[in-house]
């Protein structure tokens, strides 16, 4: 018998090398439906694995990452076969998972086009109804390499792939590719899909080698969820931070300075708005703030290990016969600032903020609106402190994290730890007192995070979050780094308590990543509708003939002595046109004065988007207004 362990932890015996697929009966047919794999021994597997002796079994479905992960690429399979069908010629290179679908490149000379998919998609439906069950088949690599001969693209896949073990998997007559697996029992487990895309693509991203064509796909494990998938692609489109900017007058881009952002007016309240909400917190959280040069000599970047490191991605200038880099971080002016007095323990932890300004060259492809942008403003810190306050450092660290974005509505967040790199500096040993410092403060604020082996910065591990917006995108944002090797570079000391000089610990950390980028996750996010208290024009008054002008004077008057960004709109055009373009402008309240509100002291509020109106006293709304300000309330409502 074999002695299976659930993950509830409940034990079940089952026959010795019964498949995963029985035990999945065994426990229930609706799970057995819906299974598409298993994890056994933490090993994700077909379901026809046979389970042997002692074992941890998960049944795996699409409701698991991994179970969507298995079921796309299944579904990527299918798609290949059907474009096998159409053009017999293809070639097959890889096709992975990737976040919301799948792709698969493939070597096709004919161009397949927007309007080949429907076709493709048909074939796919095909293969789909008739369920046919994916075979795996195992064989040697000098085997596999053989059978392969001839294929280029498979024979170097055979190349990477690790393990002696060579699999192949089947879905019926006539196709198989080469796949390490696992996949779905079959055909008609891989859910609703849809292809929406193709691309050109180099074979391992090398521009010497055929160009071939990336086919995107997406699939979801039912009809609902493929179509609320496609529902917030259209949503995001509609809500393009680059469109909504130029419509919102927020800011703009000038082939004088690609991947220079330009911020207008309006723009640069939304940030205001951001860096006095920032400063408050930060304040409340123990930090000072400096500011330190933009352009330093480059010595300093050689000490650093900036020019060892990320030389590629800095600017550089020269004058007086003496060069000087264009800072792409503000560690090192940190460093310097630490530098100018003699410090004590008793001044630890330090914690010192700037919004600095830096500059990053990234390739113009990858420029995207505010979301790439070449230089922007990283909300940094550095806290300098004993390796014995590096914990509760870090846990201070992501109270205030959540805390500045539980302000904007984001409240699903994930974390990710990130650990040595190849190109690093720094002793192994070191290294790993590092990351334990960061697993124990997740595991103290009981965070479940996800491990990226070999990602971390080349000066130390670090933790990143991630957001989810209102559409589900996942958003990196914040980082904590740790760095036991600047400090030593730039002789930084202390003395401790027993009257000894010491190397502090820097810990690197921005919460909001670059003010740029994170002003459009906003635009995105709120689709332009800003909550009041970061609204450019938060109301405007309208008046319905010039008769009540004056009136409409004492009201504006009122609402600037309580801080309340507002405007007259005292044009001779009909209120109904008022309203109309206050809305198209995303103004959160209009406030409409004729006769009758001029006669009682009152207002006659509008919210944005809506199609209500409310008569009320000035005083009365300012409250509301103000209240809405300080709490940072995103709903507009009234009463709420
Ligand atoms: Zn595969
Ligand atoms: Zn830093």
């Amino acid at each position: 018998m074999a002695e299976v362990t659930l993950p509830d932890g409940s034990t079940l015996e089952i026959a010795d090398g019964s498949t995963a697929r029985q035990l999945a009966e065994r426990i229930g047919p609706g799970l057995a439906r819906a299974a598409v794999a298993a994890k056994i021994n933490g090993r994700l597997s077909d379901l026809l694995t046979p389970i042997t002796g002692q074992a941890t079994v998960q049944i795996i479905t699409p409701k698991d990452d991994e179970g969507l992960k298995v079921m796309r690429h299944s579904c990527a399979h299918v798609m290949a076969e059907a474009i096998c069908q159409i053009w017999p010629g293809t070639k097959l290179v890889y096709g992975p998972t990737v976040e919301d679908g799948f792709y698969y490149d493939i070597d096709l000379d004919e161009p397949i086009r927007p309007t080949d998919f429907e076709r493709i998609e048909q074939k796919m439906r095909e293969i789909v109804e008739a369920d046919r069950p994916f075979v795996r088949k195992e064989m040697g690599r000098a085997e596999a390499l053989e059978k392969l001969a001839g294929d280029k693209y498979k024979s170097d896949n055979i190349r990477r792939a690790e393990g002696d073990i060579i699999s192949f998997y089947s879905h019926g007559e006539g196709f198989e590719d080469l796949c390490r697996g696992p996949h779905a029992p079959s055909t008609g487990k891989v859910g609703s899909f849809k292809i929406m895309s193709v691309a050109g693509a180099y074979w391992h991203g090398d521009p010497t080698q055929k160009m071939l064509q990336r086919v995107y796909g997406t699939a979801w494990p039912t009809k609902k969820e493929l179509d609320d998938y496609l529902h917030r692609l259209e949503e995001a489109k509609r809500r393009d931070h680059r469109v909504l900017g130029r419509q919102l007058d927020l800011f703009s881009f000038n082939d004088a300075g690609p991947g220079f952002a330009f911020m207008h007016p309006n723009g640069m309240i939304i940030w205001n708005a951001i860096v006095d909400f920032w400063r408050a917190v930060h304040d409340r959280y123990g930090y000072r703030e400096i500011k330190t040069p933009i352009i330093l000599n480059e010595d300093l970047w050689h000490r650093s290990g900036h020019w060892d490191n990320y030389k590629e991605n800095m600017y550089f200038t020269s004058f007086d016969e003496t060069s000087y880099a264009i800072k792409p971080m503000n560690c090192p002016g940190g460093c310097l600032v630490y530098k100018t007095t003699k410090h004590s323990y008793r001044e630890f932890p330090m914690r010192v903020a700037e919004l600095g300004l830096v500059h990053r060259h990234e390739a113009s492809g990858v420029m995207h609106g505010l979301f790439r942008v070449r230089q922007f403003t990283q909300d940094d810190a550095h806290i300098f402190c004993t390796p014995g306050q590096i914990e509760a450092e870090i846990i201070g660290v992501i109270e205030l994290t959540f805390e500045l974005y539980q302000a904007f509505g984001f409240e699903d967040f994930h974390v990710e730890l990130s650990t040595k790199p190849e190109k690093h500096i720094g002793s192994d040993e070191i290294w790993e007192v590092a990351t334990n410092a960061l697993k124990d403060a997740l595991k103290h604020k009981e965070i479940d995070y996800k491990i990226n082996e070999g990602d971390g910065a080349f000066y130390g591990p670090k933790i990143d979050f991630h957001v989810r917006d209102c559409l589900k995108r996942s958003w990196q944002l914040g980082t904590i780094q740790l760095d036991f090797s600047m400090p030593e570079r730039f002789g930084l000391v202390y003395t401790d308590n027993d009257n000894t000089e010491k190397t502090p610990v820097m810990i690197h950390r921005a919460v909001l990543g670059s003010f740029e980028r994170f002003i459009g996750i906003l635009i995105e996010h709120y689709g332009g509708n800003f909550p009041l208290w970061l609204s450019p024009e938060q109301v405007r008054i309208l008046t319905i003939s010039e008769k009540t002008n004056d009136y409409a004077g004492v009201v504006e008057a009122k609402l600037k002595e309580a801080n309340l960004r507002c405007t007259c709109d005292c044009s001779d055009e009909k209120i109904g046109a008022k309203i109309a373009r206050a809305h198209g402008d995303r103004l959160p309240y209009m406030l409409v004065v004729g006769p009758k509100e001029a006669e009682s002291g009152a207002v006659n509020v509008r919210i944005r988007g809506g199609k209500e109106n409310e008569t009320m006293g000035i005083e009365e709304f300012l409250r509301i207004a103000t209240k809405k300000i300080i709490d940072k309330t995103a709903d507009l409502a009234l009463n709420s």
